[in-house]
This record gives C-alpha cells, sequence and structure tokens, in this order.
C-alpha cells in the first residue's frame, strides 16, 4: 500500500553508536539533509506552529542549525542570523561561554545582527542539556531580541534541555524524540 511508504522525519536519521567517543549514541542529520524529500519534510515540519505567527529574523546555531535555518529563512522570506562558535565572525561581537560536557566553549553573535524587538525564531538539529541554546537565548536576551520559540528536529529528553528552556518560558518545538 501506497501509506505503507510515508517516511517520518525520524525514518531518515542515522543512529551512529560511540561518536565523538564511547557511550555516545550520535543521531547523524546529514542522512535527513541528504535526501531531497526528508529535507523538504523536516522543514515544513519544523515551520508548521509558526504559520501566521510574526517572525523577522531566524537564528542558528553552528553547525547544523545553519542548514536548517537558512531554508527556513528562504521559506520565510526572512534574513538568517549565526550564532557561532569563538573567533569566526569578522564584526564586532558579543560573546557568551557555556558549560560543555569536559570544559567550556564560548558561542559569539554580530552585535549589529539583530535590533532590540525584533522577533525571532531559534533553530538547531538537536536539543540535549539545553547548554547550546541556553547560551545563544543569553547572547539575544543581550541584543534585546524577543525569541517567539526554538526548533529542533530531535529531543533527547532524558537530558533535559526542554524542561531547561520551557523553565525559562521559552516555547519548545522538537519534531522527534530518543530515549
Ligand atoms: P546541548 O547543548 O547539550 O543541548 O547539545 C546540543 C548540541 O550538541 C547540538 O548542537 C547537537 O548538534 C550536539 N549534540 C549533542 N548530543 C548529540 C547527539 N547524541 N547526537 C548528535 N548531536 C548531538
Amino acid at each position: 500500500h501506497e501509506e505503507c511508504t510515508m517516511k517520518t522525519v525520524k525514518d531518515y536519521i542515522r543512529t551512529i553508536p560511540d561518536f565523538p567517543h564511547e557511550g555516545i549514541m550520535f543521531r547523524d542529520v546529514t542522512t535527513l539533509f541528504a535526501d531531497p524529500r526528508g529535507l523538504r519534510l523536516a522543514i515544513d515540519q519544523l515551520l508548521h506552529p509558526y504559520a501566521g505567527v510574526q517572525v523577522d529574523k531566524i537564528v542558528g546555531l553552528e553547525a547544523r542549525g545553519f542548514i536548517l535555518g537558512g531554508a527556513i529563512a528562504h521559506q520565510l522570506g526572512k534574513g538568517f542570523v549565526p550564532i557561532r562558535k569563538q573567533g569566526k565572525l569578522p564584526g564586532k561581537t558579543l560573546s557568551q561561554a557555556y558549560t560543555l560536557e569536559y570544559g567550556e566553549a564560548v558561542m559569539e553573535i554580530h552585535e549589529d545582527a539583530i535590533e532590540a524587538g525584533e522577533k525571532v525564531l531559534v533553530v538547531d538539529d538537536l536539543l540535549a542539556t539545553g547548554g547550546t541554546a541556553v547560551a545563544g537565548l543569553k547572547l539575544l536576551e543581550r541584543l534585546g531580541a524577543d525569541v517567539i520559540g526554538c526548533a529542533f528536529v530531535i529531543d533527547l529528553p532524558d537530558l533535559g534541555g526542554r524542561r531547561v528552556l520551557e523553565g525559562l518560558d521559552m516555547p519548545v518545538h522538537c519534531l522527534c524524540s530518543y530515549e
């Protein structure tokens, strides 16, 4: 039957055990992005809750958030703004440190990328502890952005990122999850 061949976003995601180190189940979205139906399905579903909602800019988190965010911004006819790892952005930046599993990292945004009061949607491929997204939200808060929500392809609920973001009153939209 035709309906038996309907794939979901999750069907296009590949899991690679023990990458980048032992014990990590790496949820690989390159297989989702490489498939034209998979990519379109993901973009359509990421956009679904924001139909009729005012959004001025899309913010993508390095690196897979750039791929999703670029496609979403194009679809909405809006601009795209990257939040990058330290040292990559050429202009004047704001920096925000955050904790990783091992040590610290720093995310940056161009200080003139967003004007106070602009409505932004934050996009990334995967929500784990929420550390990356929270660092991004702090940068956006410092610019006075009005963040309307955060959208991810994958949620890892055991790692608690959704609870952290919802605790900050941030609406979260995820397309699938892995326990
Ligand atoms: P976190 O800051 O803990 O929410 O981690 C989210 C970031 O780490 C995202 O940018 C993901 O791309 C990446 N990440 C964390 N865990 C995984 C995983 N199991 N598989 C793939 N990417 C992951």
